[in-house]
C-alpha cells in the first residue's frame, strides 16, 4: 500500500505532530472520560477499595485498537488514586538493566505504565513477574563463574499494561494481571460529546451538526476525532471565517479524502482486492498481506478491527471475507458464492 500508517488521516495511532494537542486534549479525570462506562464503573470501584483499603490496585490490563484511550485511562487511574505515573512502551526498554533501574526507582503505590507490553521481550518478561508479585528483583550481577543474584525489593506499585493485540500476550504474563479490561470502538455519539468537548477546549466556534459529522467519519476513534476536528479547522478558518458547520465539516473532509463511513484509499483498497482479486472471500491473511504489499500485523492491528466492527469484513476460519455491505458501498452486486455465506 502506498501509505505508511503514520500518514493516514485516518489512522488510530498517534502522528508525528501530535503530542502537544493530544497532552491538552487528554481527560485528566474518570468523570471526564467520554463513554466506555462498564470500564469507568469497574475501575472506580477497584480504585475506591484500593484507596479505601490502603493498598495498592491490582495490576490492570487494558486492550483494544490504537487511539482509544488506554494510555489515557493509564494516567487518570494514576491521577484518581493521587499516585505518581511513569509511562514507556514494549519496544523501547530493550535492556534488563534499564527495567532493573525503573523497578528499583519505582514509587509506593504509583503506576508504572507499559505500552505495546506485547512486545516486551521474554528476558524483560521474566525479571518483571517477581516484581509484580513479591515486590521484588532478582538481578544477575557479573558474568561467567563469578556471577551472583542479588535480590532487590521493589517498592508496592501497579502496572498498567496496554496492548492492541491482548492475544499476542503470553500466558504468565497475562495471567499477573487482577484486572482486564477490553476498550471498544465509540458510539458517533459519544464521539460528538468527545469533538465538541476537544472543541472548547481549542476554542473552535461549531454548531451541533458540524461536530455529529465529524464524529461519524472518526471510525469510532477518540484520537481520529480530534485529529480531524483540527484538520477541518485550519479548512474553516481558511474559508469560512473560523465556524465549523455542516457544510464546512463536508467540504472539509471531502478535501481530506475521509469519505462518509471514515474510510481512506487503504481501506478501499483492502476491501476491493478482495472483492475483485479473490472473488469477495474467503482469502488468508497471509495473501491478503502480501497482494497489499504490508505486514500481516498491521491489516490484523490497525486496518480490520474497525471493518469488521461496522460489518464490512468477516473473520472466518478460512480467512478474510467481504459482506454485502461492502459490495454495496463500492456500487457491486454480492455473488452467489458472498450471499450463500451470508
Ligand atoms: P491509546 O493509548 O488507546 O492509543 P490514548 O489514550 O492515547 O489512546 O487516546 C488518544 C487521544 O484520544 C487522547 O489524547 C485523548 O485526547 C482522546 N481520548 C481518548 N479516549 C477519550 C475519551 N474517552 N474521552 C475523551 N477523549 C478521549
Amino acid at each position: 500500500m502506498a501509505l505508511e500508517d503514520s500518514e493516514r488521516m485516518v489512522s488510530g495511532s498517534m502522528l508525528p505532530d501530535e503530542q502537544q494537542d493530544e497532552y491538552s486534549l487528554r481527560p485528566k479525570r474518570l468523570a471526564e472520560f467520554i463513554g466506555q462506562q462498564k470500564v469507568k464503573d469497574n475501575l472506580s470501584i477497584s480504585i475506591q477499595a484500593a484507596r479505601a483499603r490502603g493498598e495498592v490496585l491490582d495490576h490492570v490490563l487494558l486492550y483494544g485498537p490504537p487511539g482509544l484511550g488506554k494510555t489515557t485511562l493509564a494516567s487518570i487511574i494514576a491521577n484518581e488514586l493521587g499516585v505518581a505515573f511513569q509511562a514507556t512502551s514494549g519496544p523501547v526498554i530493550d535492556d534488563k538493566k534499564d527495567l532493573a533501574a525503573i523497578l528499583s526507582n519505582v514509587e509506593k503505590f504509583q503506576i508504572f505504565f507499559i505500552d505495546e507490553i506485547h512486545r516486551l521481550n521474554t528476558q524483560l518478561e521474566e525479571l518483571l513477574y517477581p516484581a509484580l508479585e513479591d515486590f521484588r528483583i532478582d538481578y544477575v550481577v557479573g558474568q561467567g563463574p563469578g556471577a551472583r543474584t542479588v535480590q532487590l525489593n521493589v517498592a508496592p506499585f501497579t502496572l498498567v499494561g496496554a496492548t492492541t493485540r491482548a492475544g499476542l500476550l503470553s500466558a504468565p504474563l497475562r495471567s499477573r494481571f487482577g484486572i482486564v479490561h477490553r476498550i471498544d470502538f465509540y458510539t458517533a455519539e459519544e464521539l460528538g460529546i468527545i469533538v465538541r468537548r476537544s472543541a472548547d477546549i481549542l476554542q473552535v466556534p461549531m454548531d451541533r451538526e458540524g461536530s455529529e459529522e465529524i464524529a461519524r467519519r472518526s471510525r469510532g476513534t477518540p484520537r481520529i476525532a480530534n485529529r480531524l476536528l483540527r484538520r477541518v479547522r485550519d479548512y474553516a478558518e481558511v474559508k469560512a471565517e473560523g465556524r465549523i458547520t455542516l457544510s464546512v465539516a463536508r467540504a472539509a473532509l471531502e478535501m481530506l479524502e475521509v469519505d462518509h463511513y471514515g474510510f481512506d484509499e487503504v481501506d478501499r483498497k483492502l476491501l476491493l482486492t478482495i472483492i475483485e482479486k479473490y472473488g469477495g472471500g474467503p482469502v488468508g491473511v497471509n495473501t491478503l498481506a502480501a497482494s497489499l504489499s504490508e505486514e500481516v500485523d498491521a491489516i490484523e492491528e490497525i486496518y480490520e478491527p474497525f471493518l469488521i466492527q461496522i460489518g464490512f469484513l468477516h473473520r472466518t476460519p478460512r480467512g478474510r471475507v467481504a459482506t454485502p455491505l461492502a459490495f454495496q458501498y463500492f456500487g457491486l452486486k454480492p455473488n452467489s458464492a458472498q450471499n450463500a455465506l451470508f
